[in-house]
């Protein structure tokens, strides 16, 4: 069966799925077209020397929901983005920062006015108010030129991450994992789980995580050439390799507090290890690149202090009081013992993941990242 027809079916099965053949050909569209060609260069420097069955297929799919996924059929496999997630995550980050409460540190807050239309956590692009100039409804934008700016920064970083966590769904081979049972599909959120087991479904999870982590933070902290993507008016707040960093957590962070906020809505079941935990696991990225920390204590003070701002960020544009849960979480005994129990699974795991990555195109998360996460 051709790649197509391979396609068409498994579309079939996922549920009536419009598949975009191309990019979507609408004013604006060039958002689409950029993000994927950046992330397309990268999956094909890792896929050189792979046969064509092995290779990524990327694609947009005609849905408006904050969700992405990967998924094999006969052999093949697809990564496939929700066209709504990439403009919901704009969407996001303009209305972070027209909040004068948000990320105070960045350009001058007190020229935003914060209004009723920019109080609204949307997990669905179709409920965005489109016209015929503004197609996709990013009818939200701060005032200030250096928090418009540092917004859309943030809205790359976000896609860099998630694209790279669904390749490494596919590049790592995880949905052959499991030998004698392929699985169908991996997606950010859904209803059915194809793993039951969900201490496997954690580490293959963690996994993405690593590499999206590596991938956009590699992005971030280039200068040179044209990986380095500072939008013109935010050059001043990102000018330090600190600042870079901060934004970078900032990005990842807040986009998995609203993943998990996308599951409790649509009361999905929960597949995914708790925010807190994949924070835990992109700071250990963090410390393994050796940045900036010299000690355990440092790095987690760092990462309260970009908590507290992701948590004022979404509760100013959700309406709803701050939370402090990352505090109250990492001190919490269920979160640690659920991390020895990870780490105990992602080391039996590990052999088989060497396995898969080097036989689809992927790099392994290496084994310091997995036992700082679980020990420190
Ligand atoms: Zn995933």
């Amino acid at each position: 069966m051709n790649i197509e027809q391979t396609l068409k079916d498994a579309l079939r099965e996922l549920g009536e799925i419009e598949f975009l053949p191309g990019l979507l050909i609408v004013p604006g569209a060039e958002v689409f077209e950029r993000h994927a060609d950046i992330f397309s260069k990268y999956a094909e420097s890792l896929e050189k020397g792979l046969d064509e069955r092995s290779m990524a297929r990327f694609l947009y799919l005609d849905r408006s929901d904050f969700n992405a996924c990967a998924f094999q059929r006969s052999g093949h496999q697809f990564i496939s983005i929700n066209w709504g997630v990439v403009i919901l995550l704009y969407d996001l980050f303009l209305r972070i920062l027209s909040s004068p409460a948000a990320l105070v540190r960045i350009g001058n807050p007190s020229e935003e006015v914060f209004l009723a239309k920019h109080k609204n956590l949307l997990l669905n692009a179709r409920e965005l108010p489109t016209s015929e100039n503004d197609p996709f409804g990013l009818a939200v934008a701060p005032i200030n030129e250096a928090r418009g700016a540092y917004a859309l920064y943030l809205v790359q970083i976000a896609l860099d991450f998630l694209f790279m966590h669904e390749h490494q769904h596919v590049a790592g081979g995880h949905m052959f994992f499991m030998e004698d049972s392929p699985i169908s599909r991996i997606s950010e959120i859904e209803n059915h789980a194809w793993i039951e087991d969900l201490l496997t479904r954690h580490v293959l999870e963690l996994e993405a995580d690593a590499a999206a982590a590596n991938f956009s933070l590699g992005i971030a902290m280039d200068l040179k050439g044209n990986a380095w993507r500072i939008p013109p008016g935010a050059e001043d707040c990102l000018a330090t390799e600190e600042s870079r960093i901060d934004a970078w957590l900032f990005a990842v962070m807040v986009m998995f507090l609203v993943m998990e906020e996308a599951v409790n809505r649509r009361k999905a079941r929960v597949t995914h290890p708790s925010p807190m935990l994949r924070i835990w696991l992109v700071l250990s990225v963090l410390w393994v690149r050796n940045m900036r920390f010299t000690k355990p204590s440092q790095l987690l003070g760092f990462a309260i202090k970009i908590m507290r701002e992701a948590d004022i960020a979404i509760s100013s544009v959700a309406q709803r009081p701050s939370t402090k849960r990352f505090v109250l979480e990492h001190v919490s005994s269920t979160v640690d013992e659920h991390k020895i129990l990870l780490k105990r699974r992602w080391l039996e795991m590990n052999p088989r993941l060497e396995y898969l990555a080097e036989k689809y195109g992927a790099l392994c998360a290496p084994l310091p990242l997995v036992e700082f996460f679980a020990e420190a």
